[in-house]
């Protein structure tokens, strides 16, 4: 006998389970409770943010009923996420154009990270199935100049992933017992992102900032050995790794009567970043050895012909060792993402391409006063090569932006006679005034 066709839900295509009931609209026509809830959010404009089932309901009523949508920002999330089943992954793909909304270059970071991700999150599918194979954490290593996007990246992701997120210091760290911040409060911090929910932060992402600035002082490890930051190389071990840990509900030291909260971190994905200045020189002087060997007969090339993005993609966990990482640590961070130098073009883009562009928010805000900002691709350029001489990336480019719009930002809201700012190269190059435009009318 034929089986009656199950229902399936109009929205999400999910058919009808003990977890998922239907309410029948019309004859073949049936929405699951989850789906009527993301209806009611979007509404009552109170949809949770990254809530792709709310996102996928909203996409088809603004296509069928456009009308009836509260009036909002549109939402760039690309379509084949919003179609793709609720509990389906972001495959790698997909992960990097949602990264490139906001993230200008670094393709190849990008793609080492967006597989790393996804390979982590998959892992975590893996366990959940138990079926015997084991897939190892792959936690990962990104270096890169100071404002080159390592932070932005990590934040990007935990965002698009709607995971719990954290960012600490690891020169603030220290070993258990000693003056700082012991390394178990990193993972206090991330529960504290999770709303203290510990299956939330399970599953969470915890980015370790300048991890190169922890390493051994010298690599002559028996002449000046540098305890303190071997010895938080040591402690983030075993949370990196993966380990249970019992959290102080209010962090600091641990008291001997605190309840503490315990916490697995097997399935926190790692992301440590550092500027590791001059580990492209220690890269070339190992390449430049091999000249005389066989290494670079064969490639043929002086190592000053390769680009910064070549000599980083060479690293070895020799390099990191000679910066001072110790192998245990580097082992334990299997992936190696290397950023490079932000270059002119892109610092330019940088300005006016990602959804948050500075000048697309400035633009914004002096709209609300009704004037147009204008900036000249001339300035853009002047900008950038400042941001570049100033050696601090993106950073640099932000507060040469910002000093160039205080006055303007100043001065617009009350002026009622402008209506519209062009930021010139001179203005930029200091030769100048950014132009007026006023309505004649109005002054
Ligand atoms: P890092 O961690 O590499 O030192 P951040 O990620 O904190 O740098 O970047 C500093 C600032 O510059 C942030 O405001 C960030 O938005 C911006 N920024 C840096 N790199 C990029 C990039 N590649 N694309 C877009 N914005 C960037």
């Amino acid at each position: 006998m034929a089986q009656s066709a199950k229902r399936t839900c109009i929205f999400c295509g999910e058919q009808e389970s003990e977890g998922r009931p239907m309410l029948q609209l019309q004859d073949n026509f049936h929405v699951c409770f989850p789906c009527m809830e993301g209806l009611n959010q979007i509404m009552f404009k109170t949809v949770p943010k990254g809530d792709i089932a709310a996102k996928r309901i909203l996409n088809l009523i603004s296509k069928t009923h456009p009308e009836i949508l509260p009036q909002e920002e549109p939402d760039n999330t690309p379509l084949e996420v919003l179609t793709r089943k609720q509990d389906e992954l972001p495959t790698p793909a997909e992960l990097h154009k949602m990264l490139d909304a906001y993230v200008i270059g670094q393709e190849h970071a990008k793609k080492t990270l967006c597989v790393a991700v996804y390979n982590h999150y998959l892992r975590l599918r893996q366990k959940e199935s138990n079926d015997g194979t084991e897939i190892e954490k792959s936690n990962i290593l990104m270096a890169g100049t100071t404002g080159s996007g390592k932070t932005l990246l990590a934040r990007t992701l935990a965002k698009i992933l709607d995971v719990p997120f954290c960012i600490v210091d690891a020169t603030t760290l220290t070993e258990a017992g000693y003056v700082g911040e012991d390394v178990e409060n990193i993972v206090l911090r991330l529960l504290q992102s999770a709303d203290m929910n510990v299956a939330k932060a399970e599953r969470g992402i915890i980015y370790v900032d300048e991890i190169d600035k922890i390493g051994r002082k010298t690599q002559n490890v028996s002449i000046t050995r540098d305890v303190s930051g071997e010895g938080v190389q040591q402690a983030l071990l075993k949370i990196v790794e993966g380990t249970e840990c019992n959290i102080p509900p209010k962090g600091g030291r641990k008291h001997p009567n605190e309840n503490y909260i315990r916490v697995n971190t097997e399935n926190i994905l790692f992301i440590c970043g550092g500027a590791f200045v001059g580990l492209e020189d220690i890269i070339r002087k190992r390449l430049g050895a091999s000249t005389l060997g066989f290494a670079s007969i064969e490639e043929g090339r002086d190592t000053k012909e390769y680009t910064e993005e070549e000599v980083l993609s060479k690293t070895l966990p020799e390099d990191l060792f000679l910066f001072g990482m110790i192998p245990e640590l580097v082992g334990r961070l299997p992936i190696f993402a290397p950023l490079t130098t932000l270059t002119e073009e892109e610092l330019v883009a940088l300005l006016t391409k990602p959804k948050n562009a500075l000048v697309k928010q400035y633009a914004k805000l002096l709209a609300m006063s009704g004037v147009k900002l204008t900036v000249e691709k001339g300035a853009l350029h002047a900008m950038a090569k400042q941001a570049i001489e100033r050696g601090t990336g993106a950073r640099a480019l932000r507060s040469i932006f910002e000093a160039l719009m205080l006055d303007i930002m100043y001065k617009a809201p009350s002026d009622k006679s402008i209506t519209e700012v062009i930021l010139t190269e001179d203005a930029v190059l200091g030769k100048g005034e950014p132009k007026l435009r006023r309505d004649k009318k109005a002054s």
